[in-house]
C-alpha cells in the first residue's frame, strides 16, 4: 500500500483565503481592518523568521500588523504594561507574543496575563479552560490546523481510536481535547508511556509532536491508520519530521509528508 498524500501547503492555502474573506467582512463591519500585534523579545533568529512569516501572511490576508521588538531582558512588569495596554487598545484585536521568551520573562506569566479575547495562540488559562469545558474560544493554532487536515482529508473521527504521541502545552493536551471532543477515543502518549510502538499500532489517526527525527517507523503504524506528523525537526543535511516518512508511507492509509 502506499498512503495517499495530506496536502498541508494547498490546505493552508485555502485557509488563508477563508481568513482574507473574514477579514474584508470585518472591515466592511468595523470599517478598518482587523489589527493583529506580534511581540518579539530579544535576537532569537528562529523567532524572528516565525514573526516575519506570520506577518507576512496576516497582510496578506488583509489584517493591520504591527511588529513589536523588545530588547532581551525585558522585564516581566514592562511586558505587563505593554499586554495590559494592548489589551485597552480598541484597534488591537489579538496578539502574539513569541515564544520562548528569555529571562526573566516567563510563559506562565505572560499566558495569565494576555487578555484572553485577544490572546489568538490560544495559551492564557481562560482559553484553555473553555477548550477543556468544550466552549467557544480562541484555539491553539497548530492542533486547529491538524483538526482541519483531518475534516479536509475526509476522516471519520466518530469512535475512532486516536493517539496523541507528546503531551505540550501547544501541541499534544489541546490536541487529545480537540479529538475527544470529536467523539475519538484519545490515548496521549509522551516519554515515559510502556511499549509506544504497540499503543501506536492501536491507532486509526495517530498525531506525532514529539520532536525526535523519524522516531516512528513503519511497523509502529495500523495498516490504514491516518497519520499527521507535526514534528520539525532539523538534520545537517535536510528537515525532517518525527515519522518515517518512506517506511510509513508504505502502511499507513493517509499521511502529511
Ligand atoms: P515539546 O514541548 O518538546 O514536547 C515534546 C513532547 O514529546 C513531550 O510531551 C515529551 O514527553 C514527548 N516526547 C519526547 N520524547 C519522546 C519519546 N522518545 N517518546 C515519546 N514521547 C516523547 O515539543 P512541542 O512544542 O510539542 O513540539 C513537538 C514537535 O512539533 C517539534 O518537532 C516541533 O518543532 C514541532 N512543532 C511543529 C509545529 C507546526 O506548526 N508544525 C508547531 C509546534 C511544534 P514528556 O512530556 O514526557 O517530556
Amino acid at each position: 500500500m502506499s498512503a495517499r498524500v495530506i496536502d498541508g501547503r494547498d490546505a493552508a492555502r485555502r485557509v488563508r483565503e477563508r481568513v482574507a474573506e473574514g477579514c474584508a467582512a470585518f472591515r466592511e463591519r468595523h470599517g478598518r481592518p482587523p489589527g493583529l500585534v506580534g511581540i518579539q523579545v530579544g535576537d532569537d533568529p528562529a523567532s524572528e523568521i516565525y514573526q516575519r512569516n506570520k506577518a507576512q501572511q496576516a497582510e496578506e490576508c488583509g489584517m493591520a500588523v504591527e511588529r513589536m521588538k523588545l530588547p532581551g531582558g525585558t522585564s516581566q512588569a514592562e511586558m505587563d504594561a505593554l499586554l495590559d495596554r494592548l489589551a485597552a487598545d480598541p484597534a488591537v484585536d489579538g496578539m502574539l507574543v513569541q515564544l520562548p521568551v528569555p529571562d526573566p520573562l516567563t510563559e506562565p506569566a505572560i499566558a495569565a496575563r494576555i487578555e484572553p479575547t485577544k490572546d489568538v495562540d490560544g495559551f492564557s488559562p481562560v482559553n484553555i479552560g473553555h477548550l477543556v469545558r468544550g466552549e467557544p474560544c480562541l484555539r491553539p493554532c497548530t492542533p486547529s490546523g491538524v483538526m482541519w487536515l483531518l475534516d479536509d482529508a475526509g476522516v471519520d473521527l466518530e469512535g475512532a481510536s486516536a493517539v496523541v504521541v507528546g503531551r505540550s502545552l501547544i501541541v499534544g493536551k489541546p490536541q487529545a481535547m480537540m479529538l475527544l471532543e470529536r467523539n475519538a477515543t484519545v490515548t496521549i502518549a509522551h516519554s515515559r508511556t510502556k511499549d509506544l510502538a504497540a499503543i501506536c499500532r492501536e491507532a486509526d489517526v495517530l498525531v506525532v509532536a514529539v520532536g525526535r527525527p523519524e522516531m516512528v517507523r513503519g511497523d509502529w503504524v495500523k495498516p490504514g491508520a491516518t497519520v499527521i506528523d507535526v514534528g520539525m525537526n532539523r538534520l545537517d543535511d535536510r528537515l525532517c519530521g518525527d515519522v518515517h516518512y518512506d517506511e510509513v508511507a508504505q502502511v499507513a492509509g493517509a499521511l502529511t509528508p
